[in-house]
């Protein structure tokens, strides 16, 4: 790997373009600096620190005897920091490249007990524990987004719909409604879609949804 990763940028934008499949990951996690490019390539590990005491960058320092295989250090002070300090990884002891794995995993919607069968040495507690984890950031990050769906140039629209999700009750056991309505829109050319849970399913409840989630000037298809 060149100094400033410049080979895993490469690698990162062309993967963004196709998707990354097995191929690439088991290319990644063949050597651990390639697992720390691809990592600092989509944002996972921070690519640069600049000490707190000294305010100038910290250098990255390899050593072959230490599980990341890098770590950074200021060249005044010689404080040192972890490459994974400030990422989701930093309270984990696993290895990169399993957690890359798990990301992975997580990402192509793999089943926990799945995991296990592809690596062994992953417990099906560790596995649920970060699915917990990836689940709470994916979570957070639609929340917060502030995008809205809109039409895209082609003219595609925007699709809504209504659906009840709910429980049977068996034997009419069990009290109170346990069915909620989820209301949803998708762009129907990125499917790029949001869901919320209404409790009515009318055009003052609807309205307000509609105007949140969607650009003005968006065709919309019932
Ligand atoms: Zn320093």
């Amino acid at each position: 790997m060149d100094e400033d990763g410049s080979q895993e940028k490469i690698i990162v934008a062309e993967n963004k373009q196709r998707g990354i499949d097995i191929f690439d990951i088991c290319l990644f996690i063949s050597t651990t600096e390639l697992c720390i490019g691809y990592l600092r390539g989509v944002g996972l590990l921070v690519v640069k620190r600049i000490c707190s005491i000294c305010n100038i960058e910290m250098s990255k320092i390899k050593r072959k005897d230490i599980s990341d295989g890098e770590f950074f250090r200021c060249t005044e002070c010689m404080t040192k920091i972890s490459i994974r300090k400030d990422s989701i990884f930093e309270n984990s002891r696993l290895q990169l490249k399993h957690l890359m794995m798990i990301v992975y995993f997580f990402g192509i919607d793999l089943q926990i007990y799945e995991c296990g069968k592809l690596i062994h040495s992953l417990s099906h507690t560790t596995v649920i524990e970060w699915f917990s984890i990836l689940r709470g950031i994916c979570s957070k990050v639609l929340i917060d987004m502030p995008w809205k769906l809109r039409r895209d140039i082609s003219g595609n629209v925007i699709e809504i719909d209504e659906s009840l999700f709910g429980k049977k009750r068996k034997y009419h056991r069990g009290t109170g409604n346990q069915n909620v309505w989820v209301f949803g829109a998708t762009e129907r050319s990125t499917r790029n879609a949001f869901m919320q849970i209404v409790e009515k399913r009318d055009m003052a409840t609807l309205l307000p949804i509609i105007k949140m989630h969607i650009e003005t000037g968006s065709t919309i298809f019932f």
